[in-house]
């Protein structure tokens, strides 16, 4: 029995066989054939049951994570019908009288080192593609196995170093019952797919591949982040248990899905959810969410090869607005950049994408782009309770100017003869420390803000959200962020503006005493966050909570902060 200590990703624990995700041996021989008719005819076997497996993969992707996700394995079955690809191949088994993996093999790297020469992303990532659908066509010609997550038919743990969104994408709930990764860390992306699918996940265990054989017995705890191998039959009862007692808390939670959150002194707070496509919302009712607090546009921009039409991007909205029925829905802007690509922008490169040309930055200059969300925006306006923020913003100015464009076109709408609500509340995204710094300033301008922790944290430490050498450094109870957040939340209130916070920290609970002190009006989270932290709001006192506040930010170390929270509220 062997123990690893990760971070805890995704609550719930899982106990099941290793399913280890790895490259497989591609190795490839030339070789001569005699029988090139033969050899083609193989080579078509192989191309039509890699698109039978694509055309599985894209179902399930479809079904379990929408629309968006299916259309990376749209693409994918795209590259495999295309001659262009395809009749090379075929022409160099017909003259050259070579075996067909070797012919994939030079036709697909050809390809390959022309599209990575151009200077396009675009271009780059069409690369990538064919990689991707090359290797699973030489797999089935050498008839060695391709890991396949989605067609996993028992139960099991993955074990991967890492694992990408499309790897997420494809994980087949009913079998694959946790994972756990080398790397990554609580806002990657994956984590966070994790927490939308309830898959318990331990992320960042640094060893888990090299330790971990496929098949062997393995139990992921991701309520503390640990991971145990070959567990004895002992082990595999305590955790049964832990197991058993975390699904009565489970149905305890959801007795409270259709309360509001009251605190025990009878104060309310508004628990919001975080989206990323409009399928996301179904996950919000069913936790109980009373709004969305953050709606990530990007994903409408991502995963496709041009940008999204104004009529599209209503769809999207009108979509979220509606099946919110009323309540708020807080929808951000474009926020574009840092690590998050638009390839077919064809943007240059840059040396920190974090502090680069992005988000509000990128909408202002684009202004095209910009102007187009804005107006599908404020034509679905009529259709629920709509919110608009922008991301990034830096000074009081870029706010000013994004406020005035989105307003033109208000009124061009107007004029147009096109319904607009007249009651959009506009705020901003609070994650540029400046901002914080500048708050009492910026309330005047906006009718809320929305604090984003996950670029605070990194920005005012200078450390690297993704980066686990740093990850020491990003603390989000260090009394430096606490006062940020003191400054933001007390300029909101003394200009009568509400204060929310949309970065994961919303929905941690050692934070959640101390914001509910600090007077945060809306916290918003992953949906699965939002019954635990109802009950625990409504086991605290706001006013007991608020009278920790001075002390709490006279503190110096995240250490102290923490030990107190502990102490104070019995945790
Ligand atoms: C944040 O920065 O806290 C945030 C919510 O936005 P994102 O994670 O998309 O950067
Ligand atoms: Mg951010």
């Amino acid at each position: 029995m062997l123990e690893l200590k990760g971070i805890g990703a995704s609550a719930g624990i899982a106990i099941a066989k290793a399913y280890r995700l790895e490259e497989p041996n591609l190795d490839i021989q030339k070789k001569e054939v005699a029988d090139k008719e033969a050899e083609v005819n193989r080579f078509n076997d192989a191309i039509n049951q890699s698109k039978a497996e694509l055309e599985k993969i894209k179902e399930h992707a479809l079904k379990e994570l929408g629309e968006d996700k299916a259309e990376i394995f749209a693409a994918h079955l795209l590259v495999l019908s295309d001659p262009e690809l395809l009749n090379p191949v075929k022409d160099k088994v017909q003259n050259e009288a070579v075996n067909a993996e070797f012919a994939m093999k030079e036709t697909a790297d050809m390809f390959v080192s022309m599209f990575e020469a151009m200077d396009n992303e675009y271009m780059k990532e069409r690369a990538a593609d064919i990689r991707d659908v090359t290797k699973r066509v030489i797999a089935h010609l050498l008839g060695v196995e391709i890991p396949n997550p989605s067609l996993i038919s028992e139960e099991v743990i993955i074990v991967a170093e890492d694992l990408t969104p499309s790897d997420t994408a494809q994980l087949n709930r009913d079998f694959v019952k946790g994972f756990t990764t080398d790397i990554g860390g609580r806002t990657s992306h994956s984590a966070i797919m994790a927490r939308s699918m309830e898959i318990p996940a331990v992320v960042g265990t640094k060893t888990a591949t090299g330790q971990i054989e496929n098949g062997v017995m393995v139990i992921v705890d991701g309520l503390d982040g640990d991971v145990i191998i070959n567990p004895s039959d002992e082990t595999i009862a305590q955790y049964q248990a832990k197991l058993e007692k975390f699904k009565a808390q489970k149905a305890e939670w959801a007795k409270l899905v259709d309360e509001p959150t009251v605190t025990k002194d009878n104060q309310h707070v508004e628990l919001a959810a975080n989206i990323g496509t409009p399928d996301d919302v179904k996950g919000v009712l069913e936790n109980g969410g009373e709004a969305v607090g953050l709606y990530r546009t990007e994903f409408l921009y991502m995963g496709r090869d041009q940008l999204p039409t104004e009529d599209e991007q209503f769809d999207a909205y009108k979509t979220v607005l509606e099946r919110m029925e009323g309540k708020p829905v807080v929808v951000r802007t474009l926020d574009i950049g840092g690590d998050k690509e638009l390839p077919y922008l064809n943007l240059p490169k840059e040396m920190n994408p974090f502090l680069g040309f992005r988000a509000i930055r990128l909408c202002l200059e684009e202004q095209d782009i910009f102007r187009t969300q804005l107006r599908a925006l404020l034509r679905a306006s009529t259709y629920g309770n709509l919110k608009i923020m922008f991301p990034m913003i830096a000074t009081v100015d870029e706010f000013k100017q994004a406020k005035a464009i989105l307003n033109e076109e208000k009124d061009k709408l107007i004029e147009e003869g096109t319904n607009v609500s007249d009651t959009i509340e506009i705020g901003m995204m609070v994650e540029i420390p400046s901002t914080a710094v500048l708050a009492d300033q910026f309330a005047k301008e906006v009718d809320f803000f929305s604090i984003g922790t996950n670029d605070l944290i990194q920005y005012t430490m200078a450390a690297d959200r993704m980066n686990e050498r740093v990850s020491y450094l990003y603390q989000p109870y260090n009394p430096a962020i606490l006062r940020l957040i003191t400054l933001v939340i007390e300029a909101a209130h003394k200009e009568g503006k509400w204060a929310g916070m949309c970065g994961e920290m919303a929905g941690d609970e050692i934070a959640i005493p101390i914001l509910l002190g600090l007077g945060l009006d809306e916290f918003s989270m992953s949906a699965t966050s939002i019954l635990p932290a109802r009950t625990q709001i409504k086991g605290l006192s706001k006013e007991e909570a608020a009278s920790f506040k001075e002390e709490i930010l006279s503190f110096s170390t995240t250490e102290e902060v923490v030990a107190f929270v502990k102490e104070k509220f019995n945790m």
